[in-house]
């Protein structure tokens, strides 16, 4: 098996974020990131591999230079090769423009027998980068994945659907999203930890890249925020205090007045 690439997104820490009022994008700069939670699916199935073919983990991912903690996170639970996908010129891409990005380095990394992603960002959430990122490569793509069996050159997946499970099995190279559902997950090795704070990293950017400008972060991005509003929660349950015979006497005229009840 040629190499595994993981794709892992650092996502604001949920009470950090800020909306920008008036470009309608989240403030990342500001926010503290973590590992975003799905992502842990990815990098545990390809530690699993590792562990039974000895194969090479690159984990990679787009964004300001403050997610290397999370791509430092990612080789104490074991990846051999990180790389940070950054560049003013990324800023403010939408999926499509997020997934030239991914798939553009991903090209360059070939041969890979395998490109693992969450099945959602808990941000952005539209599960959208990793089947725009198998298109721009031409290759098969699988969501919602429970589990990856390699044999005879070829991989076996096991994906959930409304249905049951559904198995595919399928020549590499193919790209996958994994569903959060693993029953375990490895904690990361404090020796890795620690060997990972002075570790080598690869930073790219748009011209490492070969890609153009106008076809990267806001710029190269189709979607349009027409509005952002923040959701105002309304209190409308009541809370009755008395003995509970009387609140329920209360609760049956209720049901009466409502006309719910017919007695
Ligand atoms: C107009 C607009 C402006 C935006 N501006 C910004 C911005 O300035 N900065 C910003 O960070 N986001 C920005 N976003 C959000 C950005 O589009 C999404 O965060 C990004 O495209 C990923 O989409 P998603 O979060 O829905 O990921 P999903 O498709 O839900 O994620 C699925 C999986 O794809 C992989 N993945 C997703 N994103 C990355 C990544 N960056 N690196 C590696 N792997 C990844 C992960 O494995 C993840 O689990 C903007 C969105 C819009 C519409």
């Amino acid at each position: 098996m040629e190499k595994i690439i993981v794709c892992i997104k650092g996502v604001p820490k949920p009470e950090t974020v800020k909306v920008d009022p008036e470009r309608h994008i989240l403030i990342r700069e500001s926010a503290e990131l973590i590992l975003n939670p799905p992502d842990k699916a990815a990098l545990e199935m390809a530690m699993r591999l590792k562990d039974r073919h000895g194969v090479k983990v690159t984990v990679l991912s787009m964004g300001p230079p403050n997610v290397l903690p999370i791509l430092k996170e990612a080789f104490g639970l074991g990846a051999d090769e990180l790389i940070l996908l950054s560049d003013r010129a990324f800023a403010g891409a939408d999926t499509l423009a997020t997934s030239r990005v991914i798939a553009q380095a991903i090209r360059t990394l070939a041969p890979y027998s395998l490109v693992l992603m969450g099945l959602k960002s808990i941000d952005g959430e539209t599960a959208q980068v990793p089947p725009e990122t198998a298109s721009l490569l031409n290759l098969p793509s699988v969501i919602n994945v429970l589990n990856i069996i390699y044999r005879e050159g070829k991989f076996l997946v096991i994906r959930e659907t409304n249905y049951g499970e559904e198995e595919l099995e399928i020549e590499p190279p193919l790209v996958v999203s994994m569903s959060p559902k693993l029953d375990y997950f490895r904690p990361p090795s404090l020796k890795r930890l620690l060997m990972a704070k002075n570790l080598d990293y690869r930073t790219l950017g748009a011209v490492d890249l070969s890609l153009p400008e106008e076809i990267l972060g806001l710029r190269g991005s189709p979607t349009k925020v027409a509005g952002v509003f923040e959701k105002v929660l309304v209190q409308r349950g009541e809370l009755w205090k008395g003995e509970p015979e009387e609140l329920a006497e209360r609760f049956l005229e209720l049901l009466r007045v409502r006309g719910f009840l017919k007695i």
